[in-house]
């Protein structure tokens, strides 16, 4: 099949390359001409594990083509994935305008039929919002299929290769079968595709995340209370992952859920059920929590410090907002980076994949080590913010011996806290009892 695929970021670069793995043309299409330049001569612009290789493979083999041009990318293709940004706008609704005016756009350069598909996560109500952008300016015959998109970063090749479930939204027969066909090589294994009308689609999206997004703030919440009456987080996450009801997964709890998706997508879904007139109590609160959490570990450093920060100076282990990307939108380290800065500290970092994102956004406000025992020098005691595999098992005689105090204030529950007891180190963790 001949695939378009509108926006080449996260989603978009992966749902290309994917489709193209599997046989289809695929062109991308992005307005970031410098992307699309470097796409273009081989150079990936995201890390993503796995996906480079198959990049590469599908460039050489002529399969996966970058354009800045709309009307040249969409000139003989039968189905153009929408993967747009829809970051939140100022009243935490999710900003329609990029998939609005893209849509408009393929209304006037569209001359035969062609399924358009939305893969960005938009509110119940966008497919209508999308046949009406287009229609308004183009009288051949078009349907427009709700496809949401469910990978995670870090694993999204495996996620789109081998998805749980595809989730096709659309009541038209003609794009139901053109959709099927695309994705057959994806469920081989027996995973299913389901159909369904588009609203329900669209709804399916946001009602994931918020779900992962209110285990991750009530795990957080189980952890405080965990920590005010004595308890360990550990052994009653434990104790309740193995009731299949509630299932092992995502019972970790940490400094809070980041990333492009969580925090905006529950804001948007509560957004939306106030214009519904309905006040979604569950998701308020977890939003709540979630805005204390990334500050979880702050009253616990400061109390080590006797409350002054004040020229003090940390190294923080893990930047982006989980392990295995170089994604930093919404990652609790910056907001700890930025709690240290405002109380007169400085800080040192390393992150094996995120460092030149962060340097964008925070410029010379802190200093990027080479090299996770570099961040430690001269520092008063380390921060970890994100869990990434190369500081599970670190060479703790190198820690001690490079920072000031043995003190480790860990957000992701990394080490044992009786281990840590007997290396001699002041560890605080999230809802367990600190080794001190
Ligand atoms: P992204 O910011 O990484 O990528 C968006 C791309 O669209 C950018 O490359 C940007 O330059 C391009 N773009 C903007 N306007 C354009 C235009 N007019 N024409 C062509 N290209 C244009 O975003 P993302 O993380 O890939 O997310 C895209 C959508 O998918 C969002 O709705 C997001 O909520 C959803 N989603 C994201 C994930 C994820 O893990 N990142 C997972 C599932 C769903």
């Amino acid at each position: 099949m001949k695939i378009t695929v509108v926006g080449t970021g996260y989603v978009g670069l992966v749902t290309g390359t994917c489709f193209a793995e599997t046989g289809n043309d695929v062109t991308c299409v992005d307005i970031d001409a410098n992307k699309v330049k470097k796409l273009s001569a081989g150079q990936i612009t995201i890390y993503e594990p796995g996906l480079e290789k198959l990049f590469e493979r599908n460039l050489k083999e002529e399969r996966l083509f970058f354009t800045t041009s709309l009307e040249e990318g969409i000139k003989d293709a039968e189905v153009i994935f929408l993967a747009l940004p829809t970051p939140p706008g100022a009243d935490g609704a999710a900003d329609l305008s990029f998939v609005l005016n893209v849509a408009t756009h393929l209304g006037k350069i569209m001359t035969d039929y062609k399924v358009i598909v939305d893969k960005s996560t938009v509110p119940v109500g966008t497919a209508e919002k999308v046949t009406a952008a287009i229609a308004a300016h183009c009288t051949t015959p078009f349907d427009v299929v709700s496809n949401p998109e469910f990978l995670r970063e870090g694993v999204a090749v495996d996620d789109f290769m081998k998805p749980d479930r595809v989730v096709i939204g659309t009541m038209s027969e003609r794009a139901r079968k053109v959709m099927g066909e695309l994705y057959a090589p994806f469920v081989r294994q027996g995973n299913p595709i389901l159909f369904m009308d588009e609203k329900s689609a669209e709804l399916t999206k946001y009602a994931a995340n918020s779900f992962l997004a209110t285990k991750i703030s009530f795990m957080n919440e189980i952890a405080v209370l965990c920590e005010k009456l004595g308890a360990d987080v550990d052994m009653v996450r434990r104790g309740i992952g193995s009731d299949d009801r509630i299932g092992k997964r995502f019972l970790f709890p940490g400094i809070g859920y980041g990333g492009s998706c969580f925090p905006k997508d529950v804001q948007a879904l509560v957004k939306s059920s106030e214009d519904a007139a309905y006040d979604f109590k569950i998701l308020n609160a977890v939003m709540d929590v979630n805005e204390k959490q990334k500050l979880f570990l702050l009253p616990k450093i400061k109390g080590f410090f006797n409350d002054d920060l004040k020229g003090k100076h940390f190294a923080l282990w893990g930047l982006a907002f989980k392990p295995n990307t170089d994604d930093i939108r919404e990652a609790p380290a910056l907001y700890i980076i930025e709690a240290l800065l405002a109380e007169g500290a400085t800080v040192s970092v390393f992150d094996p994949e995120a460092m030149s994102n962060v340097k964008q956004v925070l410029g010379d406000k802190i200093i990027y080590a080479e090299h996770q025992y570099n961040c430690l020098e001269n520092a008063d005691a380390l921060i970890i913010a994100t869990e990434w595999s190369v500081f599970r098992t670190p060479d703790f005689n190198r820690i001690s011996s490079s920072l000031k105090h043995r003190a480790i204030f860990d957000g992701r529950n990394l080490f044992e806290v009786t281990r840590m007891k007997e290396l001699g180190y002041h560890y605080e963790s999230v809802g367990r009892m600190p080794a001190i």
